[in-house]
């Protein structure tokens, strides 16, 4: 069987009607006032014309009115598209006009930076009220008690359109359907929510990441607190003070939370399932979130774009941290050598998977589509992730890194991540970074970026003597660079193509 979101939605604001539904830094709804809002909104994007499976492009900070939006969209027919907050201007105006959406939900602040772009021509709505001729939410949106024609979705009707990260290139849009959510959310996770879930989410909501979590909590009757930025200090109060049962961190903020002075002092004895996701995680993090941090800890590895999800359930497999887990059930990887063929058992290659939750493709672009997609012999599709790893003979998946991050040096391949434990092995580097540029020499050769641990001072050159002492001849780097700060996306990411940028490539 096959759900339809809202409509899911609808029957537990029936149900629990005056429970909490929605929480931001300004306030709370329940179950019926959100629902009254969503069928609102989405009435009024229908009377605006809104077609079946079009995009409603939404650009903010994350909190109660965005999440308004997102849903009114689906629940119109039409489909969410969340603009990445970061991206520059010109990226934006190229999502926009990408996505096909006839309206534009904005806040003040984005709509500023976004002062002397040209856009698309939209109906723009302002998520934190009027402003300059554009209606705020609750002017725009329809009567109270207004219900949208329902639009029973198709299994193959596009429910989101996210762009990616755009860490390795060009953002490019990630159409998902209501089938692929639907199984997410019915699939394995389904046991794991409920309507006792209270759901912590301090990453934005256009992210995968974030929705992974939001959306089931949604469709489970649950409650979500939305955080509009990550504060340590205020995710401890709050997930005390809520109560909470699920959330959703990257790596950067398990450790901003673990070194944070309070952290053993808040009660977050609720917590049941915790999640990671986005970027590397290292064992000894995760040991030591295993240790101090209640709660069962999920480390999920996975993209946007689907294909494979693997998970580590890092209590029951404290040999394993080094990994990130085993396929879902449903879920099949493979490893292909340099040839695009399956290599032998434990050799490292490009990881490709095959699952139930892949996207329908990339929005506008069949060529690149096509280029992220492999056929075994029987036919089946299967999508290249564009990350290196090995399978282990348990069938735990190590990720060496990402494909493009790869130096060859000299004819030699070398692995950013095998430089990075180098550094971090000395006492004084808290992060380490390595990056390939290009060498008349050697082709590529390898420089590292360090940021020291708080109060040390350190000279690059002395560090770089020591490591490279300890580096085979084929593997040594050619510099050190000591800077203040990793160059991170919103959701944790390191930015490798911002560090190139900075030694001028
Ligand atoms: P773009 O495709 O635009 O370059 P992106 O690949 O960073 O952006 P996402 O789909 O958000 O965008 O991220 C998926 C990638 O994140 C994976 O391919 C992998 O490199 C990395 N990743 C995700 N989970 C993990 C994890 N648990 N451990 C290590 N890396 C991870
Ligand atoms: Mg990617």
């Amino acid at each position: 069987p096959f759900g339809d979101y809202t409509a899911i939605m609808a029957e537990w604001a029936a149900i629990k009607p005056d429970e909490p539904a929605l929480s931001d830094d300004h306030g709370t709804i329940s179950w019926a006032e959100m629902m009254d809002r969503v069928d609102r909104m989405a009435a009024a994007m229908q009377r605006d014309g809104l077609q079946r499976g079009q995009a409603v492009a939404i650009l903010g900070t994350t909190g109660i009115p965005y999440a308004l939006a997102y849903l009114g969209a689906i629940r119109a027919g039409g489909c969410a598209a969340p603009l990445t907050t970061s991206a520059t201007p010109t990226q934006l105006a190229a999502m926009m006009a990408d996505s096909g959406a006839m309206h534009l939900f904005i806040d003040a602040a984005k709509a500023d930076d976004l002062a002397d772009q040209p856009l698309p021509a939209m109906t723009r709505i302002m998520l934190d009220g009027a402003r300059d001729g554009a209606p705020g939410l609750d002017e725009w949106m329809a009567p109270a008690g207004s219900k949208p024609a329902h639009r029973a979705p198709e299994e193959r009707d596009p429910f989101n359109i996210i762009y990616s990260s755009g860490t390795t290139g060009t953002p490019k849009g990630i159409v998902h359907s209501h089938i692929m959510r639907w199984r997410q959310a019915a699939g394995g996770f389904k046991s794991i929510y409920g309507p006792e879930s209270r759901s912590l989410l301090s990453t934005p909501l256009y992210s995968n990441t974030t929705l992974a979590v939001f959306l089931p909590t949604m469709v489970w009757g649950g409650h979500a607190r939305l955080m509009g930025k990550f504060d340590a200090k205020r995710w401890l109060e709050l997930a005390s003070a809520n109560r909470i049962t699920h959330t959703m961190l990257v790596p950067v903020q398990y450790q901003r939370l673990l070194r944070h002075d309070g952290f053993d002092k808040h009660d977050l004895s609720s917590m049941e399932q915790k999640f990671c996701t986005s970027a590397p995680f290292s064992a000894e993090l995760k040991g030591e979130a295993v240790r101090r941090f209640p709660g069962t800890l999920n480390e999920i590895y996975g993209m946007t774009e689907g294909g494979v999800v693997c998970m580590l359930m890092a209590h029951k497999f404290p040999d394993k941290l080094h990994t990130v887990g085993q396929p879902l059930p449903g879920h099949e990887l493979i490893v292909l050598g340099d040839d695009d063929q399956p290599v032998a058992p434990g050799e490292k290659g490009v990881l490709c998977g095959r699952s139930p939750t892949m996207m329908l493709g990339y929005k506008n672009q069949p060529e690149k589509t096509r280029e992220m997609e492999w056929r075994d012999a029987e036919g089946n599709l299967w999508l290249k992730t564009g990350d290196i790893g090995i399978v282990d003979a348990d069938g735990f998946v190590e990720i060496v890194g990402r494909a493009k991050d790869m130096i060859i040096s000299g004819g030699f391949n070398i692995y950013p991540v095998d430089l990075e434990a180098v550094l971090l092995e000395e006492p004084e580097v808290a992060e380490a970074a390595v990056v390939g540029v290009p060498s008349e020499q050697w082709g590529e050769t390898p420089v590292g970026f360090i940021v020291t641990a708080a109060g040390q001072e350190v000279d690059a050159n002395v560090i770089l003597a020591r490591v490279n002492a300890r580096l085979g001849k084929t593997q040594r780097l050619s510099a050190l660079h000591l800077i203040d700060e990793m160059p991170r996306s919103h959701i944790g990411k390191l930015l490798k193509t911002e560090l190139r940028e900075r030694l001028g490539f």
